[in-house]
């Protein structure tokens, strides 16, 4: 028999298939398992109008068989199977199929094809992956003659009549052997490394996909207390069929939708929330969505990987899609299924889907939601939730010039001064005072420590409520939206806070030669001296005016120490503190020491600030000056 050429085409993706590094060959069986599927569908719909089939919906299968010794791995279907023009057409050329796709993407992405493989349907020249030698036995439906066609890789095929009962497609994998590769390829002769592939790729499919599963049991006869074992095969369905995500909210037992987490993405903890999507309309799909109770390994390092699992017709296409979720919501785990879905799709045609983007969008909208939903109803839920992910949404808040805005505002949370907890930028404008002009809040480390800040005292004595932002994010929240509602933010610790019924305390005295005088004692460390508006017990304080702020300054010292960013430091003297006080007399009785004063308040004023000191050793020295 001659043996027939691959076209061209099919001959370079088949010698890239056979000598792929490719390091998840596994996907071959997915995609043999796919086509297998396909084939049945065809039939069952034909059997919707054709009685001749004589097959109903439960008689379809997909079964594997394992032949240890003679090395093969073979799938068999009971679906409508291919007539010898058809083997022709469909295994000897790339026809109008997933794999010709491919092929283009390939000719557009030469250099990263090692990279595309397995992001979607590569088809059925996938399974030389594994396979040194293929038959395909097939029997089309309403014919006759049975076809093998058969390859051992690029020197061709052959197509040659045989012998078949029944309709459907046998294709028979010849294992390679274990080589030096990577890949151990005698596992793909393993039941349970079969078993655990269909679980991963193919669980979903339509149809019952079995196979003979090895069992223990007990020789019969053996003695109780000297048992004797032998292996039994029994047929096992090993696909679940009908996925959670096709079946109703109201029908699935929380258990269920926790378990399924659990195990699909391996996390220990059950999630926090369950969304649920089905629409149709412009893009048919249904969606999963689990909000995790845990930060999922890696949040927030570059090693994280966001997306979804993407199925189409019962079989995952892509096992994180990134692009069915919005930065804001990037730690939402789940899977999304639709049919207008093309199985042989890259990734980088994905990025363009149209459909996906709708999907996106809709998603993104049944997120936000669903935290709404729990910041109105479960409040301590939602607590939790943000404790985990409250910075992503900061963070998305803060992007792109503030794009996210209205979409995020509301969701975010300060600690309030008043409430002592968490508040909702709408809980606090809800509080306002009819005169308040401003959102105040005070950047620092942590609420205790800004708790005790001089600068928060005047605004608590007015019982203005502050939000306490202890988030390194938060300050350019506030920076980034400019206003809530209109109403604008205003940190406490500077500018001026123009409280209602104050009057400033500048214009009331005359402190300028005292200002001037320690002005010139401090040089260039301080910007401005001034009488201060926001102290009430305390002597001093820093503010850093315009520009970035103390917590900013403390970041970007962190960060980048090299860019030696700094806040302009105002030093503001509260004229009422008996400290200033007797600072001003000393002036004229004892210049000297009245310096030595000023260096003091300045060197307070920093550590208040939780600035470091410029020169501690000199502080102290100062100080025990003092005392002689
Ligand atoms: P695709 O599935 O993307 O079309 P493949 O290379 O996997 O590309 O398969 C090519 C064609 O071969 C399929 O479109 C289908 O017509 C045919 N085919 C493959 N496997 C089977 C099967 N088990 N039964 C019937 N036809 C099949």
């Amino acid at each position: 028999m001659r043996k027939k050429a691959f076209k061209a085409e099919s001959k370079r993706l088949l010698d890239l298939m056979i000598n792929s590094i490719y390091t998840h060959r596994e996907i071959f069986l997915r995609e043999i398992i796919s086509n297998a599927s396909d084939a049945i569908d065809k039939l069952c719909y034909l059997s919707l109008t054709d009685d001749k089939v004589g097959l109903s919906r439960d008689d379809f299968q997909i079964t594997l068989t394992l032949d240890k010794d003679n090395g093969t791995l073979t799938v068999s279907d009971n679906g409508i199977g291919m007539s010898d023009t058809e083997l022709e057409n469909n295994l000897g050329v790339i026809a109008n199929s997933g794999s010709l796709k491919f092929r283009q993407e390939l000719d557009e992405a030469a250099q990263s094809e090692t990279d595309i493989i397995g992001q979607f349907g590569v088809g059925f020249y996938s399974a030389f992956m594994v396979a040194d030698h293929i038959t395909v036995v097939t029997k089309k439906y309403g014919e006759e003659q049975a076809w093998r066609w058969e390859s051992s890789g690029v020197d061709g095929y052959t197509v040659e009549p045989c012998e078949k009962d029944t309709v459907g497609t046998d294709v028979i994998m010849h294992i390679k052997a274990d080589g030096e590769e990577k890949d151990e390829f005698s596992r793909y002769l393993r039941e349970y490394t079969i078993r655990e592939l269909v679980k991963k790729y193919s669980d979903y499919i339509r149809f019952p996909i079995r196979m003979r599963m090895p069992h223990s049991v007990k020789k019969e006869g053996t003695p109780d207390d000297k048992p004797e074992y032998e292996t039994v095969y029994e047929l096992e369905t090993l696909n679940s069929m009908v996925p959670l995500w096709q079946r109703k909210k109201s029908e699935v037992s929380k258990e269920e939708y926790d378990k399924f987490y659990q195990e699909r993405f391996g996390e220990f903890a059950p999630p926090q929330s369950v969304i649920t999507v089905s629409a149709e309309g412009a893009v048919t799909y249904k969606a999963l969505l689990f909000i995790p109770s845990k930060m999922p390994g890696f949040y927030g390092t570059d090693e994280f990987q966001p997306g979804l699992q993407l199925y189409s017709s019962g079989v995952m296409i892509m096992d994180k899609c990134a692009d069915l979720l919005t930065e804001p919501f990037n730690f939402v785990r789940g899977v999304v299924e639709s049919p207008d879905l093309s199985l042989n799709i890259s990734r980088e045609l994905l990025q363009h889907d149209r459909q996906l983007k709708i999907i996106c969008s809709n998603l993104e909208k049944k997120i936000k939601a669903e935290l709404e939903r729990m910041l109105r109803d479960e409040r301590e839920e939602y607590e939790k939730f943000y404790r985990n992910f409250g910075r992503q949404l900061k963070i998305s808040a803060i992007n792109e010039y503030g794009a996210r805005k209205e979409q995020l505002q509301d969701l975010l949370l300060f600690y309030s001064s008043s409430e002592k907890k968490l508040v909702t930028l709408g809980e606090y404008a809800d509080r306002m005072k009819p005169d308040q002009k401003y959102i105040y809040y005070v950047p620092g480390d942590n609420v205790d420590a800004i708790d005790r800040m001089p600068q928060t005292e005047l605004l608590k004595d007015h019982e203005m409520e502050i939000l306490y932002f202890t988030d390194r994010p938060d300050e350019f929240v506030a920076d980034m939206f400019r206003t809530y509602r209109d109403k604008p933010f205003r940190s406490a610790v500077d500018g001026d806070l123009e409280l209602p019924g104050e009057e400033k305390k500048e214009e009331t005295g005359d402190y300028q030669e005292d200002f001037a005088f320690i002005k010139e004692t401090l040089g260039d460390k301080v910007t401005e001296v001034k009488a201060s508006t926001r102290l009430k017990t305390h002597p001093v304080c820093l503010s850093s005016g315009q520009g970035i702020t103390f917590e900013m300054e403390k970041y970007f010292t962190a960060v980048q120490p090299d860019l030696g960013m700094k806040a302009q430091r105002i030093l503001e003297i509260n004229v009422d503190h008996p400290a200033f006080v007797t600072l001003r007399t000393t002036r004229i009785t004892d210049p000297e020491k009245a310096k030595k004063y000023a260096q003091i308040l300045y060197n307070q004023a920093l550590l208040i600030a939780g600035l470091p000191i410029d020169d501690p050793s000199g502080y102290t020295d100062l100080l025990c000056s003092l005392w002689k």
